[in-house]
């Protein structure tokens, strides 16, 4: 039990490793004795744990969550001239890849709800990017928080416009969404391995799972410099995408405790729900019927200008929290030249001076939670 007055961590991941550290020091000693640093017997082995975890046909690991998204780009060939959508509320990975690539990311609004694209803002994209001159191409959905979007929306809008829907589910690996796992969303799903996701290893890491075989034949292709037949075939443009063996050892460890950590989230977040949701002045997180979170983050929105006082009183009372994103991402000296939604992105804007994330982790006690909840209703 934490004491009263220990420092409370805003994600811990020493509390994770206690009970399965002798389990991954063994993991680490058998790539050591096997030497097969790159591309490993892991590696195979975790991508086929995680297909099966996902539900998903195909995983292919890859070396971040950023490159797992961008790998999927190349497969489409997206490049200058093509627009894709993403939201402007998210992680600056998501229109990174896509600007990279010399294509445009075209902004679209979230639901302030979900923290998801809203499917509504969706056509004012469209439009945003063909006044322009380009050629919308796909759909970068990202599942914030841990949430997946709403893809049935999102994939019915994409259909009807002749665009492919790929996953942001750097977040969400776990959850699930109308019965689908994340995992199977849109033509793949691109996932992160980075220490503080849900499933994370101890150093960079990534994976996209896809059920189109020939999809998954091209990114196993771009992970190694656009191998065909050997590393020396060059078929394509391609990058250095691998997962380290070291790292899928460690994945492996960490997966066969990811359903009992996901669940534990759970129960944090309802822990949450029910401290916080009388309070005056703040919005608990809401799921959508029929859809589960990988709470990677929990956070709450705190209306009337108060957040950043909030954020104030919460430290001076050792809680930890965090702002995830203090600033949207059309507003950002890298992004402001790129087009959005006609209808705007409104809500975005609103959401990032309002949202909080307070810890979040399998491992938080419901005591630890409860003091946080009463330090808020303290300071509101
Ligand atoms: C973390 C994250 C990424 C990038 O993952 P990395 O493994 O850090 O490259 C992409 N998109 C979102 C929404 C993320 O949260």
């Amino acid at each position: 039990m934490a004491e009263q007055n220990d420092p409370i961590a805003f994600i811990d991941l020493k509390a994770q490793q206690g009970p399965i550290r002798d389990r991954i020091d063994a993991a680490i000693a058998r790539v050591l004795d096997h030497g097969h640093y790159i591309m490993g017997p892991e590696v195979g082995a975790f991508e086929e744990q995680l297909a099966s975890f996902c539900g998903a046909a195909h995983a292919i690991s890859c070396s971040s969550g950023t490159d797992a998204l961008m790998m999927v780009l190349m497969a489409k060939g997206i490049g200058p001239g093509d627009a894709v959508i993403c939201p402007s509320f998210t992680f600056p990975a998501s229109p990174e890849v896509i600007a990279i690539l010399g294509a445009t990311p075209v902004f679209a609004d979230v639901e302030e709800d979900s923290f998801n694209l809203d499917p509504q803002s969706l056509k004012g994209a469209v439009a945003a990017a063909k006044a322009a001159g380009l050629t919308p191409k796909g759909i970068l959905a990202v599942d914030l928080f841990g949430l997946p979007a709403d893809y049935d929306a999102i994939e019915r809008f994409a259909a009807a416009e002749d665009l492919w829907v790929l996953a942001d589910s750097a977040q969400s690996c776990g959850a699930a969404y109308k019965g689908r796992k994340v995992g199977t969303m849109g033509i793949a799903t691109a996932t992160s391995f980075f220490p503080a996701k849900p499933l994370g290893c101890y150093g960079d890491g990534g994976a996209i799972m896809t059920n189109d075989a020939a999809l998954a034949g091209d990114l196993k292709s771009i992970r190694v410099h656009g191998k065909g037949t050997d590393k020396y075939d060059n078929v394509r443009v391609g990058i250095n995408g691998r997962l380290d063996t070291l790292q899928a050892a460690i994945l492996i460890e960490k997966l066969r405790i990811f359903s009992d950590e996901l669940q534990a989230r759970d129960r944090a977040a309802q822990v949450y729900n029910g401290a916080l949701r009388d309070i005056d002045g703040i919005v608990v997180p809401k799921l959508p019927e029929a859809s589960s979170s990988a709470w990677a983050q929990y956070t709450i929105r705190v209306k009337d200008g108060r957040r950043d006082e909030l954020k104030a009183a919460l430290a001076a009372a050792g809680i930890p929290t965090a702002v995830y994103y203090p600033k949207t991402l059309h507003r950002q000296k890298a992004y402001s030249q790129f087009p959005m939604s006609e209808t705007g992105v409104l809500v975005s804007e609103r959401l990032a001076n309002e949202v909080l994330s307070l810890p979040m982790h399998p491992y938080l006690e419901a005591a630890v939670q409860e003091r946080i909840a009463a330090e808020i209703a303290k300071a509101l």
